[in-house]
């Protein structure tokens, strides 16, 4: 395979840039050239599609966002949208894609592998909800940040003796949170991966108050609801003037993205371009054990998140290497 091209899709997410940095600097010293499409899969139905060199990806190891720009594209569920991306890719004689994405963008390289195009996924969200690999590219930075404001909103609520809910992204996965919350020492996590009840969290609330603890802190995954409707079910349940929302947003998915967000985002853009050197194509590239793992990229037997809640409230950690262990509160 001698020309290649690399698009980042969906949702972008810290790492991404150093993912396509080493897609290119891979490529290039594999012998072949490597080609951007800029805002995922409608850059490559429109042809927005421009040769990267090494001086393209100078400097982008460390910087958040993606530079060849995201879209959300739903046209490309469409044969006729797929088979116009494929001519751009035959009008230029490229060969292989590299997709750094999440599910959806997954979707968009498998229906390019069907029509003859080998295309690598990369798994490139914050989420963590990536089947087959127990981190994706943007994961660790996302936690990074929602810990540092978590320990930031710690210190004002235990001075004011508030109570504050705090929302995390993550879509319907819970890792962000329950990551978080554990990094952060919160005093409740509230995750989609498990049942949830209000009436749960005020009886924990009222005992850590008897306890002497009259500040508390909960970590809340956008996926089981708002923080402010939670906070209207807490109230309504208690006397709760004093509670805060804080809704950390989108300050999740920027920012330079950690150490272990390069390393890993380096050694999947470098696997995906052996992959494709190798003629393969269909395939996820994960990371398992800490060591670089392929799978189907669709139809991965789902898998439970690395970490969950166990119904009595203690959380059960499954570490790389390690025995699973139990976490209490
Ligand atoms: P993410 O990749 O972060 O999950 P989306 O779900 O928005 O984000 O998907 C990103 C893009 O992938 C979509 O905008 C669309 O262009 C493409 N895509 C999603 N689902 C499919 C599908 N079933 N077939 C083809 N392309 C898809």
């Amino acid at each position: 395979m001698k020309r290649i091209a690399v698009l980042t899709s969906g949702g972008d997410s810290p790492g991404m840039n150093a993912a396509i940095r080493a897609v290119v600097r891979q490529g290039i010293a594999e012998g072949m050239e490597v080609y951007g499409i800029k805002y995922g899969y409608k850059g490559l139905v429109e042809g927005d599609i421009e040769l990267l060199d090494t001086a393209s990806v100078r400097d982008q190891v460390a910087r958040g966002g993606t530079f060849l720009y995201s879209a959300r594209y739903p046209e490309f569920v469409q044969l006729e949208y797929q088979l116009k991306g494929i001519e751009q890719l035959k009008a230029r004689g490229i060969e292989g894609v590299v997709v750094i994405g999440g599910d959806g963008s997954y979707h968009g390289a498998m229906r390019l592998t069907e029509h003859g195009f080998p295309a690598i996924g990369l798994p490139g969200t914050i989420d963590n909800d990536i089947v087959g690999t127990e981190y994706t590219i943007g994961f660790d930075t996302a936690v990074t940040t929602a810990v540092d404001a978590l320990d930031k909103i710690r210190d004002t609520s235990s001075s004011h003796n508030r109570t504050f809910i705090v929302e995390v992204m993550g879509r319907d996965a819970g890792d962000i949170a329950l990551w978080a919350g554990i990094a952060a020492g919160a005093d409740d996590i509230c995750i989609p991966e498990r049942e949830f009840k209000v009436e749960n969290i005020v009886k924990r609330m009222n005992e850590a108050h008897k306890q002497g603890k009259n500040h508390y802190l909960i970590v809340l995954a956008e996926g089981v609801m708002h923080g402010e409707e939670l906070a209207e079910a807490l109230k309504r349940q208690g006397d709760l003037s004093d509670l805060r929302v804080s809704v950390l947003g989108h300050i999740q998915r920027g920012g330079s993205p950690t150490v272990r967000d390069r390393v890993l985002a380096s050694r999947m853009g470098a696997h995906a371009v052996k992959l494709l050197k190798e003629g393969k194509g269909g395939l996820a590239v994960g990371i398992r054990h800490e060591k670089l793992v392929e799978n189907p990229i669709l139809g991965s037997v789902e898998e439970g998140a690395l970490m969950s809640i166990n119904p009595d409230g203690s959380i059960k950690v499954n570490f790389p290497h390690e025995a699973p262990i139990e976490l209490y509160r």
